[in-house]
């Protein structure tokens, strides 16, 4: 496997990073997970502006410009001859000393890695998953603001371990209100009387690729879509709920907290719009060649 470290392809034993580079001492980077469909890069553009959002917002400078680090994608799918798989785009720190100053990191580092992806089951797309709400709450927006979409996971690798515990893959995060945020790793979305809704991202969610495309194809479909507080009740009563992320897809929540969700089984509207979003994924994006 071909690696992109730093400003070149390397192989993959050669991609290697200073144990004293801040991404790993202290979780100080920024990342995006991207999707490569029928030989295209799905939303890169809007990958990368979301990268550079994250990366201002924690005054880190990528080395790269925009341009150049969308080639730099499609130049890593292309040498790993990626037509379908998932892109790993991570910004780190770069290399420091042992103390917190970042200031002090001379260059940020930058790594791409193009693979294949691993998905949820096919037959949890069929059946829909079950998830429970934890007890870590998401970040508070004034500590780590959850629309960083930084290297710092600790605080969903909590709530996925409390999931894992609990016998499901995913779980409901509240925020400090106990107000609805999101998924470990995915938004969340509630369809009830065919309004579309998901938390704001003031509550606690990144503001998902997924999430966004979903809303307009909804849109599109002729669907009320709203952005609205929501307690757990919202999620118990609804219709349907579904879960949104680049390598999840859109994927059906049947069970949370033991509540069966409509009528157990994935809705028509998740199905609808799943169809849709797979539709618009082979044929937009950044074609590798
Ligand atoms: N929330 C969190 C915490 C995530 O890690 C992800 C996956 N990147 C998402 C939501 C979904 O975002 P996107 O649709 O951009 O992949």
């Amino acid at each position: 496997m071909k690696i992109f470290l730093e400003d070149k392809l390397v192989d993959e034993k050669d991609a290697v990073v200073s144990v004293f580079d801040h991404g790993l001492l202290y979780g100080d980077g920024v990342f995006e997970g991207i999707r490569a469909y029928n030989g295209r890069v799905f939303r890169l553009e809007q990958h990368i502006d979301r990268l550079f959002d994250s990366a201002k917002a924690i005054a880190l400078t990528i080395p790269l410009s925009k341009e150049e680090l969308s080639q730099a994608v499609v130049d890593t799918c292309k040498a790993n001859e990626i037509t379908n798989g998932y892109i790993r785009l991570v910004i780190t720190r770069g290399k420091g000393t042992l103390g917190l100053n970042p200031y002090l990191c001379k260059k940020a580092q930058v790594i791409i890695i193009a693979a294949n992806i691993q998905l949820y089951p096919q037959e949890l797309y069929e059946s829909g998953l079950k998830i429970v709400t934890v007890g870590t709450v998401r970040n508070h927006p004034e500590a780590i603001n959850p629309r960083i979409k930084s290297l710092n996971y600790l605080n969903n690798v909590l709530a996925k371990i409390e999931a894992i515990n609990s016998g499901c893959m995913e779980c409901l995060m509240l925020n400090t209100q106990g107000q609805v945020a999101e998924a470990s790793g995915d938004n969340v979305f509630a369809v009830k009387n065919g309004i579309i809704s998901t938390p704001p991202s003031w509550c606690g969610a990144l503001e998902g690729l997924t999430r966004k495309k979903v809303m307009e194809l909804a849109q599109q479909a002729g669907y009320e879509v709203r952005e609205s507080v929501m307690a757990r009740y919202d999620l118990y009563v609804a219709d349907e709920v579904f879960l949104t992320g680049t390598a999840a897809e859109i994927i059906s929540v049947v069970d949370i907290d033991k509540r069966l969700i409509g009528d157990g089984k994935p809705g028509k509207v998740t199905k609808q719009l799943r169809e849709m979003y797979l539709e618009a994924s082979l044929t937009e994006g950044v074609l590798i060649q």
